[in-house]
């Protein structure tokens, strides 16, 4: 049997581009060895690897599609083989499909269900299963502004979001006793991909702070979220939203 690999091990799903890029770079710093999941753009899977490799961290790029169950489950168990202390999960992996609601098409909202929702299943749970069974880790789920507010256009994307939450809650109560920590991370409008064309000028009027974010101010929470500095912090909804309510 080949000897696990026994060094601190975080996996953060969709960690290719965007806040799940800054979130690996975040907990490369923090010296974990990171697995950086992604659906299909392997040339942006690879640039974070290199860019957490120049850091002086390192890791793995990782391709799965997490609302597929069978390919996670194939992924995961591979992961759970070779690695002995899987100590942190980011679900950070998200897509959106806006629309009014009355205009909305079942797989417009089976699609974001299906990724933002049963994704977090898929990973959390194996995931977790084992880190039960060494009695540490922390999980930190990636939500948004939106499960709180209710963002017109995104009823698809705000059940799933709100979900994240209520799930997250549920589990950190379940685990609590063994020092697993399970918490969520709600941001605003952080400059990456997902914002795509939205006018700049018109969401900045949204934004108290009359700025979007910046995705490493998002990672810079997740990362705290994860280290013993918030030991006694879980079943939490941070926002990182410049002030949107
Ligand atoms: P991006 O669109 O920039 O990046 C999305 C990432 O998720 C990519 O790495 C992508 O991989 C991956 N991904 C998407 N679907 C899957 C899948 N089925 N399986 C595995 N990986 C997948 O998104 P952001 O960085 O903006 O968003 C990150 C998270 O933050 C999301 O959950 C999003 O909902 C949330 N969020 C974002 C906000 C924002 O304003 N940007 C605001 C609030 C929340 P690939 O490129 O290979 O497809």
């Amino acid at each position: 049997m080949t000897k696990k690999i026994d060094a601190k091990t975080a996996i953060i799903t969709g960690g290719s581009r965007g806040i799940g890029r800054a979130i690996c770079n975040e907990l490369g710093r923090d010296g974990y060895y990171i697995i950086i999941n992604y659906r299909s753009d392997d040339k942006a899977a690879a640039e974070t690897l290199e860019i957490l490799r120049n850091n002086k961290a390192d890791g793995e790029t990782c391709r799965f599609d997490i609302s597929n169950s069978e390919d996670t489950k194939r992924a995961l168990e591979d992961i759970i083989g070779r690695f002995s202390n899987i100590e942190v999960l980011v679900n950070n992996a998200g897509i959106t499909a806006d629309g009014l609601f009355i205009f909305m098409t079942e797989d417009e909202w089976d699609s974001v269900i299906t990724t933002n929702l049963k994704g977090f299943y898929n990973v959390t749970r194996p995931i977790l299963e084992n880190m039960v069974k060494r009695k540490q880790g922390a999980v930190v789920s990636i939500s948004s502004v939106s499960a709180l507010m209710g963002h017109r256009g995104q009823a698809n994307y705000s059940a799933a979001k709100a979900g994240l939450i209520g799930t997250s809650r549920a589990i950190a109560s379940e685990v609590a006793r063994l020092g697993i920590r399970v918490n969520v991370v709600a941001p605003g409008l952080i400059e990456t991909d997902m914002l795509g064309d939205l006018p700049r000028d018109f969401i900045k009027g949204m934004i108290p702070m009359a700025r979007v974010g910046k995705p490493e101010e998002v990672a810079r929470v997740v990362r705290f979220l994860c280290s013993q500095d918030a030991s006694y912090i879980t079943g939490q909804v941070i926002s990182v939203n410049g002030g949107m309510h």
